[in-house]
């Protein structure tokens, strides 16, 4: 099967053959040699100095972790939401006793700088800003790096998703200066769903040492205190471990530049298709286009369920909307391993579709 959905995302044949290694001593040398590269080649991919954690939870675990380390009850918070994605980041605040205030944009469309900053000053009271790079669940991609200077330039702590764009998409963490960034290890990094991974900067550790959200499992202190012994503070995924250690030496190979760019290319070879087959995108302006994943409108009268099972027999997997985008959308995934031949084929095949 040609699995074309946003995460799960297909795994190279060595990577997958790592997973077959035996068990080890999760407290034993072999971990102990094995955390310490993973986590340094992270920082090269992070393109950061602050300390990055890898935790056992899929990406909405990462989201969690960076709530209940950051925030304290009651405090005031700023959720940035372009989508489904985005509501459930701040979803999480809310259920933690955040007070959180919604800046909620049209499905489809980014949100701007300049929006963010007014919003802050209408809200100086916001301690934190949550905001998702990425929104796969409207293919629209947010302009962080002019985000992140307005509300750097209102000294506000910037929590990102990075979900389903680092790894992928340029997202150059001390150079923008994000606080916490958290993303998943069956998005952009080519290892099955499991891990995430998340960066902590100097500010991040002084809010951390304040916060008051209840954390057991999720304790980020704890997880820096055990990486120091090259150690997780609970059994860690191993084979996922494997499998990411194995990644990060073909990604830091390849060089994140050359990684960039053939995300890039990739996505203009699929939107221009798309548009080709006669459909057009969702995300309302072509500016912000995500080059990780293509959301495309079902055409009039088209029923999206049998759409994607038509395109599953003939051996392609594209993703549906979710929520209130099920049934008027589908999307079609391109990130992190994503051979020429591969998209040629789910091209192809969406092709005739539309013939
Ligand atoms: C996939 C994804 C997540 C996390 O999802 P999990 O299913 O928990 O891994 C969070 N945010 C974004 C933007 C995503 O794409």
């Amino acid at each position: 099967m040609n699995l074309r959905t946003p995460g799960p995302t297909p795994i190279p044949n060595d990577i997958m053959e790592t997973m077959m290694n035996p068990m080890i001593d999760h407290r034993g040398p072999e971990f102990a040699s094995m955390l310490p590269r993973i986590t340094d080649n992270l920082k090269t991919l992070f393109l950061t100095d602050n300390e990055v954690l890898v935790l056992t939870a899929s990406g909405s675990g990462g989201l969690e972790a960076a709530i209940v380390n950051l925030l304290s009850p009651g405090e005031k918070v700023l959720a940035v939401s372009i989508g489904s994605f985005g509501d459930r980041f701040g979803r999480i605040a809310e259920v933690y006793g955040a007070e959180v205030i919604w800046l909620r944009k049209e499905w489809g469309l980014p949100v701007l700088a300049d929006e963010v900053g007014s919003y802050i000053d209408q809200n100086p009271e916001i301690t934190s800003v949550l905001i998702t790079h990425n929104e796969t669940s409207t293919g629209v991609t947010n302009p962080l790096q002019e985000i992140a200077k307005e509300v750097k330039n209102r000294n506000k702590l910037l929590i990102v998703d990075a979900v389903s764009s680092l790894g992928a998409l340029p997202c150059p963490v001390d150079d923008w200066d994000l606080d916490v960034v958290v993303t998943g290890s069956q998005k952009g990094w080519m290892v099955p769903p499991g891990l995430t991974m998340i960066s902590m900067s100097e500010r991040a550790w002084r809010a951390n040492a304040t916060a008051k959200m209840p954390v057991a499992y999720f304790d980020l202190a704890r997880a820096s205190e055990a990486a120091k012994r090259g150690q997780t503070p609970w059994t860690p995924a191993l084979p996922l471990f494997y499998a990411l250690n194995k990644a990060l030496e073909l990604m830091i190979d390849e060089g994140l530049e050359s990684i960039h760019a053939r995300h890039q290319r990739v996505a203009d070879k699929v939107r221009t298709e798309v548009m080709a087959a006669g459909l057009s995108l969702f995300p309302k302006d072509e500016l912000y286009c995500s080059n990780t994943v293509t959301a495309v409108n079902a055409l009039d009268n088209m029923d999206i369920a049998e759409f994607r099972s038509e395109i599953r027999s003939a051996g392609v997997i594209f993703a549906g909307g979710q929520g209130k985008l099920s049934g008027s959308i589908f999307r079609i995934g391109h990130l992190g391993y994503i051979p020429d031949s591969e998209i040629d084929e789910a091209l192809q095949v969406l092709r005739k579709f539309f013939k």
